[in-house]
């Protein structure tokens, strides 16, 4: 995480938690202070139900004096934001060894899907994991191509149908394909959008019952694939989502790109999943595990 994640959140520290910084840097608190930080907060993204929650609480230690100096109010804000991350922490199939691991990935056209999948393969693969990505996106053939480029440039197979396949006869034989050849993690990229919701929730329910017929515990991670840039509308395309299928972990791809980072809070707390990765640019090597404290201490610094 260390750097690439520090630089990712320069935008959202610069626009918005640096400022949040130095206000409790002074240390004396009016009225006038309180409603700043709440409109950075919102301003960040965090959401006007989960600020105004936060702000209250900050206020109410203050009051109680438990936190009466600027370190002591600056390390109740981290608390609280870690708080919100950890309550939601998980631990992840991909940390869990076996012998093949699958992990579904879901979330609508531009969100960085592809993007996200090519990182996470590349990362699994330093680590010394043997991949396959499924083209299980059979509603556009771009979708296709654009993963067999990818899958190109990792040095991952690819296992794909024509376009317009049932994506659950790809999940199938990309399932067999990695018992056949070793590999230990296939991923699987979904539909983003197809003619109507409801057709989705039916496509990737569908895809969800072919794996788990094949391999027990089956998909073992579904990750949703959220631009960061988007902030508040990243959280009602999860709620969206989270309708159709059991999400266990957030990707949120271009980080870098925004100053709304502050929406990782409002995500957590909302769905009750944990963020795994991060997207922190557009290169196969700009992607971060996340790590909770890392993140807060980024933003707070
Ligand atoms: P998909 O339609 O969801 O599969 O989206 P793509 O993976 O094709 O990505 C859409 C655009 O976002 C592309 O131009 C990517 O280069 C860009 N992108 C994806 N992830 C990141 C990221 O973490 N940072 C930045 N800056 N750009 C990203």
């Amino acid at each position: 995480m260390g750097l690439s994640l520090k630089k990712s959140l320069e935008k959202t520290r610069r626009h918005v938690f640096g400022r949040i910084s130095g206000l409790l840097k002074q240390g004396r608190f009016t009225e006038e202070t309180w409603e700043e930080l709440e409109s950075l907060l919102i301003q960040a993204d965090v959401g006007v139900d989960l600020t105004l929650e936060l702000v209250e609480r900050l206020r109410e230690k203050v009051k109680f004096g438990e936190a009466g100096s600027p370190e002591e109010l600056r390390e109740a804000l981290r608390e609280e934001l870690l708080g919100i991350l950890e309550a939601a922490s998980a631990p992840s199939a991909l940390e869990q060894p076996r012998p093949l691991t699958v992990v579904l990935t879901v979330g609508v056209n531009g969100s960085g899907k592809t993007t996200s999948i090519a990182k996470l393969a590349y990362y699994l693969k330093n680590r010394g994991h043997r991949v396959i990505l499924a083209a299980a996106d059979t509603f556009r053939a771009a979708a296709i191509d654009q993963l067999k480029i990818w899958g190109e440039r990792v040095g991952a197979d690819v296992i794909a149908h024509q376009s317009g396949a049932d994506p659950g006869a790809v999940v199938y034989d990309a399932i067999n394909a990695c018992k056949a050849r070793g590999a230990d993690v296939l991923i699987v990229d979904t539909a983003g959008r197809l003619h109507t919701k409801y057709n989705l929730m039916q496509e990737l329910k569908k895809i969800r019952n072919v794996a788990a017929r094949q391999l027990e515990g089956a998909p073992h991670e579904t990750l949703l694939v959220l631009d960061a840039t988007t902030g508040q509308n990243a959280l009602s395309q999860a709620r969206h989502f989270k309708e159709a299928v059991d999400i266990t972990g957030i990707v949120l791809a271009k980080l870098d790109g925004t100053a709304k980072g502050g929406a990782v809070f409002a995500i957590v707390k909302e769905l009750g999943v944990p963020i795994r990765f991060v997207g922190t640019g557009e290169k196969l090597e700009d992607w971060a595990l996340f790590d909770p404290e890392a993140f807060v201490d980024a933003l707070l610094e």
